[in-house]
């Protein structure tokens, strides 16, 4: 792909990333600025993480006290700003009881453990399975990258760590399989972000949330990229009706700075106990400080509110410029998490974004993936919505 540049083979840097010709330096509310003083309105929000937009005021402040009192300390003492956010996230969720760690993949791995464990002191030897679903993402990690139902994924990395059985999403059909005898847990995005911003088929979802209960599988949901009020909820689950056993969460949590959670009902919980997991830096002061700050400033003010508003504009707008333009062949959103689905290859849209000023990404080859920070103003939505008619406008004619 031209549109992205690899670390150059003298660089000290390991060639992971694809990387976007552009050097970030700075960033506030919804811009960005490059290393040539170049602002660019930032739709991509570190990927869903930068929710409340780039060092939003009320986290600063927070942090910038904390970095004064104590950085770190052990999990073997007691960290009161972490009782203080389990506290908060226990009370705005249908979970009873939370671990923190540093990052989604950690969270997830987290999971994984928590339902093995459960069977385990549930006395269930023979259920060794979690159930995943293609086009999934659950991270990186041994586990999680196992658990990730994408071929592409696992490609160079067999053996994979065993235990995982994928079974196609949205599909009612295949709902069948999910309880075999085997099944500990199912783990599931609700609206898949990496895979393409998918949404669950509401009828497949609430069949499947009511075949684990009946079989007491857990029923286990990935809020990494959909939680922290990316949908207009705090959770998505709360969009959906579906109350999880266990959810995950990570990106949004700390407005940039690295913060991951594992939430469980408190029957589930239970199977964690001292020496059976654990972090060194997981819910450290300053990543608290960061935590707390973001759900009391998501909370306190009007902004779940102000997504749904915003939400449902931009849904009429994207509406306008599909009925416009045939390049466009479907919007699937919620909340401002957007996906827009083109017919032919998304990358060269990105470019264009970015030569106009605008920061978007990619979920797949062909959708183009849209996250504006949520507390993004009525003028900068409608200059993504302008540039974005000039672009299919400008495409349009050189077809021609
Ligand atoms: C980003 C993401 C992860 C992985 O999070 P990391 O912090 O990169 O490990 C897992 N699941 C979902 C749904 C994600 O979007």
């Amino acid at each position: 792909m031209s549109e992205t540049v690899t670390e150059q083979a003298s660089s000290a840097l390991m060639n992971v990333y694809n990387r976007f010709p552009l050097t970030l330096v700075k960033g506030k509310g919804s811009y960005v600025w490059d290393d040539e003083g170049a602002n660019y309105l930032d739709f991509t929000s570190g990927i869903a993480t930068c929710n409340l937009g780039h060092i939003p005021d009320s986290v600063e402040e927070a942090v910038k006290e904390q970095l004064e009192q104590l950085w770190h300390c052990s999990n073997l003492y007691h960290i009161p700003a972490q009782k203080k956010l389990a506290e908060q996230l226990v009370k705005y969720s249908c979970l009873d009881q939370v671990f923190f760690c540093n990052s989604g993949a950690e969270a997830n791995e987290a999971a994984i453990k928590l339902a093995k464990k459960y069977a385990k002191d549930k006395g269930w030897e023979d259920r060794t399975e979690i159930v995943t679903f293609t086009q999934s993402f659950h991270g990186r990690t041994g586990s999680t990258m196992a658990a990730t139902a994408q071929e592409k994924i696992h490609q160079g990395f067999t053996p994979l760590t065993p235990g995982f059985r994928y079974l196609p999403y949205n599909n009612i059909e295949a709902l069948k399989q999910v309880h075999n005898g085997k099944t500990t847990a199912v783990l599931l995005e609700l609206i898949q972000g990496e895979g393409g911003v998918n949404p669950a088929n509401i009828e497949w979802l609430t069949n499947l949330r009511d075949l684990c209960h009946e079989h007491d599988i857990l029923f286990m949901v990935d809020e990494i990229q959909t939680g922290m009020g990316r949908t207009g909820e705090l959770f998505a689950y709360e969009q959906f009706g579906v109350d999880p056993d266990v959810i995950t969460l990570a990106k949004g949590l700390g407005s940039g700075f690295p913060v991951g959670a594992l939430l469980a009902k408190k029957t589930v919980a239970e199977s964690f106990q001292p020496g059976t997991h654990g972090s060194t830096f997981g819910g450290n002061p300053l990543a608290m400080a960061a935590g707390l700050a973001t759900i009391e400033t998501i909370m306190n003010n009007s902004i779940l509110n102000e997504v749904e508003n915003k939400s449902r504009w931009m849904a009429e707008q994207l509406a306008t410029l599909k009925q416009q333009f045939s390049s466009i062949e479907e919007v699937k959103m919620s909340g401002l998490l957007i996906g827009v689905q083109m017919k032919e290859e998304a990358a060269p849209l990105v470019t264009a974004f970015r030569e106009k000023g605008i920061l978007v990404l990619l979920a797949g080859s062909h959708v183009l993936r849209i996250l504006p920070p949520l507390t993004v103003s009525q003028e900068e939505l409608t200059t993504f919505i302008t540039v974005f008619k000039e672009i299919l406008q400008a495409k349009g004619a050189n077809q021609l």
